[in-house]
């Protein structure tokens, strides 16, 4: 099974760049940060086939050919070579990698494909596929992004707090490392890169997480409906907070805005209990009968076309 990480990877993976300008500074991500560059070879080594993948396509897209190969050790990575000396040259300008006195390969962000908005969030999208990881949050939040060179680290670390981002950094066998381990952060910026799947899991475990310990922390619950209770209230908080985002609870009729401001307010009740802290009280039917229409209008706004 994939991990969290290996999820926001195939996900990035598939979220195709809508404007050209974008893989220039996605596959500048990759490049920077997974690759290795040198004046006769430049080498992705990876462990997940949707990096390989990912790099390949945009190479290809940008005119350049790389030859795809798996490593034969226990290890099975997979590897993508551009050896091509022309096409390394025309790499190595493109994204100005080589000072021109030295001939010493430099790891920093070219200024200029990094202009635009949507190339800047193209570009770290191509950073977190060659050098970033993120836990599981069902184990803990945590998402970096790692390098051996401190000027990319730096470069990269400003980039992100320009749009919005502060980084923390840390030094770690001989490694540049920023990482944040705030959960909301961490959402944030899944969306920034569009990874917007992993960010709803990110909210769903979340979500669940506080439920879990609002149960351990009531002692009248019975235990047995526990697992079916969350998994329905999970759902309906989805769909409150969907009402919300769209029309706001005050513009529900008073009895739907009653039992969603309950459910918000009780996350971890069962619908008898919620029923009970209606005025009137209500009974279990009559309740699941209101959420039953707040989940058909929140799916209704969901499908509702912009
Ligand atoms: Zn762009």
């Amino acid at each position: 099974m994939k991990s969290f990480s290996e999820l926001t990877k195939e996900e990035l993976y598939k979220t195709d760049n809508s404007k050209s300008c974008c893989d220039t500074a996605e596959f500048g991500g990759i490049l920077l940060m997974g690759c290795s560059i040198s004046c006769d070879e430049i080498k992705l080594v990876t462990e997940n086939p949707d990096v390989l993948g990912c790099f390949a396509m945009l190479a290809r897209r940008l005119g350049y050919t790389t030859q795809n190969g798996q490593t034969t050790d226990r290890t099975s990575r997979y590897t993508a070579k551009i050896t091509d000396p022309t096409q390394i040259f025309m790499i190595l300008s493109e994204y100005s990698l080589i000072d021109s006195d030295t001939r010493i390969i430099k790891h920093k962000i070219p200024k200029h494909i990094i202009q635009n908005d949507c190339c800047r969030r193209a570009f770290i999208r191509g950073a977190f596929l060659g050098g970033g990881t993120v836990i599981d949050p069902k184990k803990n939040y945590n998402l970096e992004l790692v390098t051996p060179y401190m000027g990319l680290s730096r470069d990269i670390f400003e980039l992100l707090r320009t749009d919005g981002f502060t980084f923390k950094t840390v030094v770690r066998k001989s490694k540049y490392v920023i990482y944040i381990k705030n959960s909301e952060t961490i959402q944030d910026f899944l969306s920034y890169m569009g990874a917007y799947k992993a960010q709803m899991e990110l909210i769903n475990v979340k979500i669940e997480k506080e439920i879990r310990n609002d149960v351990t922390r009531s002692i009248n619950s019975e235990t047995a409906n526990y697992e079916k209770t969350i998994s329905a209230s999970v759902k309906q908080i989805q769909a409150i907070e969907e009402i919300q985002k769209f029309i706001g609870l005050d513009n529900l009729p008073d009895e739907l805005r009653e039992i969603a401001r309950l459910r918000l307010k009780y996350k971890s009740m069962s619908l008898t209990e919620l029923g009970d802290k209606c005025t009137p009280k209500l009974g279990k039917s009559g309740v699941n009968h209101r959420m039953k229409k707040i989940l058909a209008l929140a799916e209704n706004l969901k499908t509702k076309p912009e």
